[in-house]
C-alpha cells in the first residue's frame, strides 16, 4: 500500500497555515474539493508543502498533459523570456505564427485554417461565438445540457453541467438553446441510439416549433463532454451534427478545450470519428500549463474578420506561443500514442476494479480521459454523489489527486506521459480509498444515516 507517501496529517502544518492566510484574502468562489496546497510538481507526481508526494491524476484540470514541468517545455519558456516577456497583438512575433502554420498541419479540418489567440478556454469560446456570429449574421445558437464553456457571460450562456454556474447572474447572452447531449446509459428518449434521437429532436422539434434554423448561427458541442460527466457520444452524433449544420448553413463549432491536444489518444476527439468543425475552440493542455487558448476555424471563415472586429492585449503572449509549440512537439511525437496505450490499459483496469464494486455504474471514455460513474445500485441508476464526494476525498488522503465531473462521476485526466505502473499504483489507492468509504458507509448506515 502506497500510503506511505503522506507522511503528515492532511492538510499539514505548513498547509493549514497557508490556507488560513487564503481564506481572508482569496476570493471563496473557487470550488476546491479538498486542501491540496502544491510545493512542487514533476511528471506525474506532486509534493504538498509540508512532503507529501501525491500521484497527480487530475493535472491541473487536464491541463498538465505533458507532466509537470516537462523540461522541454520549461527550456523553451525560459529561451523565449531571455528574448522579450511581451510585444502585445499589435505586431508580429515569429512564435506565434510558427504555432498557427503548427495548427494549420495538425488540425482535424482538411483545408487550410486561420488562428486567433487567447489566454484561457472561456474567452477562445467568446472569440468563437463573435465569429459564428460575425460571419453568418445570425443572432442564435444551439448548446448541449451539461454541457461547460467557460464561466464569462456569453460561455456562460451555454455552460449548463452545475447550476451554481448560473445561480445569480442571469441574465447571460441571450439567443442559446440547449439541447440534450446524447447519453446511451440513461438515454431521454426513446430508442436505442440517442445520438440519432436528439438530432431528430432538433430538426423535428426545435427547429419546427420554437428556433428558426435560419436564424441559427452555430452549434457549440463537446466532442466528448467533460464537465457533464466524461459522456462519450455515440458513433454517429457528430457526423449527424455535421450534416444537420451543413443543410441549414449553421457553423459546427467543436470545443475541444478539454479534449483537445493528444487527451482522447488522437490529437482531437473529433478525429475519433473524422467529423470536422469549421471553428474549434483550444485551451487547457495546449501550453502545459502556461495560460493559452487559441480559436482555430476554416480560413474562408475567419479570413472574413475585417481589421479590429476582434482583438486583445496578451494573445500570442511568447512564452505562451513557445510552451504551445515545445507541448504539440511532446504530445504528436511520444505523448498521443501513449495516451491512447495507456488509457486502454486504465479502462480495463478500471473495468475489473467494477466488476468488484456494485457502486460503480459504468466505465467510459477515450485515450486518458476517463469517467467512472457511481451508482446507489445498478438497477435504479441513482447518482452516488455522496460516495463519489467520499471518495475523491478519500483518494486524496491516500495520496491520489482525483476530481469529479457530472453528478458522480469520478474522473481521471492524468498527464498524457504516465505508464502502466502508475495506472496500477491508482487503482491500488482507488481499491482502498473505496473501501474505506464503504466501509463508512455501512457503519453510518448500520447507525441509521441515509447512504447515496
Ligand atoms: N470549454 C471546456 C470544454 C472546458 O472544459 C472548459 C474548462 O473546464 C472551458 C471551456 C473553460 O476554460 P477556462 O476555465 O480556461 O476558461
Amino acid at each position: 500500500m502506497h500510503k506511505t507517501h503522506i507522511k503528515t496529517d492532511l492538510p499539514g502544518p505548513k498547509a493549514r497555515e497557508l490556507l488560513a492566510r487564503d481564506a481572508l484574502v482569496v476570493s471563496p468562489s473557487y470550488p476546491r474539493d479538498y486542501p491540496f496546497v502544491i510545493s512542487h510538481g514533476k511528471g506525474a507526481q506532486a509534493w504538498d508543502v509540508d512532503g507529501n508526494r501525491f500521484l497527480d491524476f487530475a493535472a491541473g484540470i487536464a491541463v498538465c498533459g505533458t507532466g509537470h514541468s516537462h523540461p522541454a517545455v520549461v527550456r523553451a519558456v525560459q529561451d523565449a523570456a531571455e528574448r522579450f516577456l511581451h510585444i502585445s497583438s499589435d505586431y508580429w512575433h515569429e512564435g506565434q505564427i510558427r504555432l498557427a502554420e503548427r495548427m494549420n498541419q495538425l488540425s482535424p479540418i482538411a483545408g487550410p485554417v486561420m488562428s486567433f489567440f487567447a489566454q484561457s478556454g472561456t474567452e477562445s469560446v467568446e472569440a468563437a461565438l463573435k465569429l459564428a456570429r460575425y460571419v453568418t449574421g445570425r443572432g442564435r445558437f444551439l448548446g448541449f445540457i451539461g454541457g461547460f464553456h467557460g464561466r464569462t457571460m456569453g460561455s456562460l450562456a451555454f455552460t449548463s453541467s452545475k447550476y451554481t454556474q448560473q445561480k445569480g447572474f442571469f441574465p447571460t447572452m441571450p439567443g442559446v438553446t440547449h439541447v440534450p447531449y446524447p447519453n446511451n446509459y440513461r438515454p431521454l428518449f426513446a430508442g436505442d441510439d440517442q445520438g440519432q434521437a436528439v438530432l431528430r429532436y432538433i430538426e423535428n422539434e426545435l427547429f419546427l416549433h420554437s428556433v428558426p434554423a435560419g436564424e441559427v448561427a452555430a452549434i457549440l458541442v463537446e466532442p466528448i463532454q467533460g464537465e457533464g460527466g466524461y459522456l462519450v457520444p455515440p458513433d454517429g452524433f457528430l457526423a449527424g451534427l455535421r450534416t444537420l449544420c451543413d443543410r441549414h448553413g449553421i457553423l459546427l463549432i467543436f470545443d475541444e478545450v478539454q479534449s483537445g491536444v493528444g487527451r482522447t489518444g488522437k490529437m482531437f476527439a473529433a478525429q475519433h470519428w473524422n467529423v470536422e468543425p469549421d471553428i474549434m475552440t483550444l485551451a487547457k493542455g495546449l501550453g502545459s500549463g502556461l495560460p493559452i487558448g487559441m480559436v482555430v476555424a476554416k480560413r474562408s471563415i475567419m479570413q472574413k474578420w475585417t481589421r479590429g472586429a476582434h482583438g486583445n492585449t496578451f494573445g500570442g503572449n511568447p512564452l505562451c506561443c513557445a510552451a504551445a509549440l515545445a507541448t504539440l512537439d511532446l504530445v504528436e511525437h511520444q505523448y498521443c500514442a501513449n495516451a491512447a496505450k495507456v488509457g486502454e490499459y486504465f479502462i480495463a483496469k478500471l473495468r475489473e476494479f467494477a466488476a468488484k464494486y456494485p457502486v460503480v455504474g459504468e466505465v467510459r471514455g477515450k485515450g486518458l480521459m476517463i469517467g467512472m460513474e457511481l451508482v446507489t445500485d445498478r438497477g435504479s441508476k441513482t447518482p452516488a454523489k455522496k460516495i463519489c464526494d467520499a471518495l475523491i476525498t478519500r483518494a486524496y488522503h491516500n495520496g491520489l489527486l482525483l476530481l469529479a465531473c457530472g453528478q458522480s462521476t469520478v474522473r481521471f485526466m492524468p498527464p498524457l506521459m504516465i505508464t502502466e505502473s502508475d495506472v496500477d499504483e491508482a487503482v491500488e489507492l482507488l481499491h482502498h480509498s473505496l473501501d474505506e468509504v464503504l466501509a463508512s458507509e455501512r457503519s453510518a448506515a448500520s447507525r441509521g444515516v441515509a447512504a447515496g
